[in-house]
């Protein structure tokens, strides 16, 4: 099997599992109990909230446990609109979110009486700060931006349109930085006031994740019920999980120049191999990140080549894994301006520090072979 779909979810590193597993047996007590096991395994939990916390460069009590970064999405937006709806109902996002943050949204505005704008982009895939500028109002109370697009991998400058927001508004700024961590310094973190982020794009667990929250921002919970996680989310915390997440951010830190050169070889690589190959077009911005790589192929759908390349052993997507049941074309490369027919054809390949050069090279040859075949028929 060649995997290259990274951005979808990562293999789980050897030493997160090993101390994940670890803690799971040895440290099973609850982390409010008042004994001394459960203490245990409380100090374990805050220790890893210190560390992951100094690895973002943020206070640990501004981080919070949470399943994943769907949850931080659905908590960050609807805890702080509900906290700050006495100020005004005005939310504004980009057309182009994950659907944990686009369904919440919605849900927002059709149950709850809110007001949502979605900024359109440019075809880079990037909000503009004057579009935002335009869009915000005295009620506006939070803006949520993407960091790196998942599907075409363009990054929006968000200490820009963070700026721009706090300048204009008294709005606090959300940013879904899942894709982001790992693949480049989140320099802007100490800008904006709530951050979500995910494990298993990192080689953590599944089913893990963590809210940045500014000091002083307010939020309403989403789960009522303890005194876990500062009130702001009840239920017996995760402790394996939450625990496994000191080495997660350590380890995703600690090489990431290493890898973000490696895998920029390999881009360009597959850059330059498609570029040969005709009818390809490729959708990602020059300057995307390197680890995300968006291209269409005429005359051929995602869902045939999606199916060849499987037929092949070559797992990619063909774009947003939460998404990928629906036959609607992206609606990210449609933002970009890309017509619906190029949309309907494209593909997501996700490379990581795993990836090997022999292994875009295989891609290429079986795209070629797929093609050929195809256009035969
Ligand atoms: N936001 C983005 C940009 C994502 O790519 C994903 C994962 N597909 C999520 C949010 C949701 O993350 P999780 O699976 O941890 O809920």
């Amino acid at each position: 099997m060649i995997y290259l779909d990274y951005a979808s979810t990562t293999p789980v590193n050897q030493e997160v599992l090993k101390a994940y597993t670890y803690v799971l047996e040895k440290y099973y007590a609850n982390t409010d109990s008042l004994h001394d096991a459960g203490l245990k395994v409380a100090e374990l939990m805050e220790q890893s909230r210190e560390q992951t916390a100094s690895c973002l460069k943020v206070k640990a009590n501004e981080l919070m446990f949470t399943s994943g970064a769907s949850e931080a999405n659905n908590t960050a937006i609807k805890g702080s609109a509900f906290a700050l709806q006495h100020r005004g109902k005005h939310l504004i996002t980009s057309c182009v979110e994950h659907s944990s943050v686009d369904q919440t949204m919605k849900q927002l505005q059709e149950l709850f009486g809110f007001e949502v704008t979605y900024l359109p982009v440019n075809s880079s895939g990037v909000v503009e700060a004057e579009t935002l500028r335009q869009a915000l109002r005295k009620d506006t109370i939070l803006v949520s931006i993407m960091a790196l697009n998942n599907e075409v991998g363009s990054i929006n400058d968000i200490a820009e349109l963070a700026k721009v927001t706090h300048e204009s508004s008294r709005a606090v700024f959300h940013s879904d930085c899942t894709q982001i961590l790992g693949k480049q310094p989140l320099t802007f973190l100490p800008d904006i006031e709530l951050a979500s982020f995910s494990a298993h794009k990192i080689y953590g667990l599944k089913g893990s994740g963590l809210l940045y929250h500014k000091q002083n921002v307010r939020l309403v919970p989403l789960i009522c019920g303890g005194q876990q996680e500062a009130g702001l989310r009840g239920g017996t915390s995760n402790a394996p999980c939450n625990i496994a997440w000191a080495k997660t951010m350590r380890i995703a830190f600690e090489k990431m120049d290493e890898y973000s050169r490696h895998v920029s070889e390999l881009n360009q690589r597959l850059r330059l191999g498609l570029a040969e190959i005709d009818g390809v077009e490729i959708n990602s911005p020059q300057d995307a990140t390197p680890y995300i790589l968006n291209f269409s192929v005429k005359g051929m759908t995602s869902e045939v080549m999606l199916n060849a390349l499987n037929h092949y052993g070559i797992c990619v997507s063909s774009r947003s894994t939460c998404s990928s049941k629906t036959k609607a074309p992206s609606k990210v490369l449609m933002a970009m301006g890309i017509s619906e027919e190029r949309a309907t054809h494209s593909l997501r390949i996700s490379l990581s520090h795993l990836s090997k050069k022999s292994e875009v090279d295989e891609l290429l040859n079986v795209l070629k072979e797929i093609f050929n075949d195809y256009r035969i028929k």
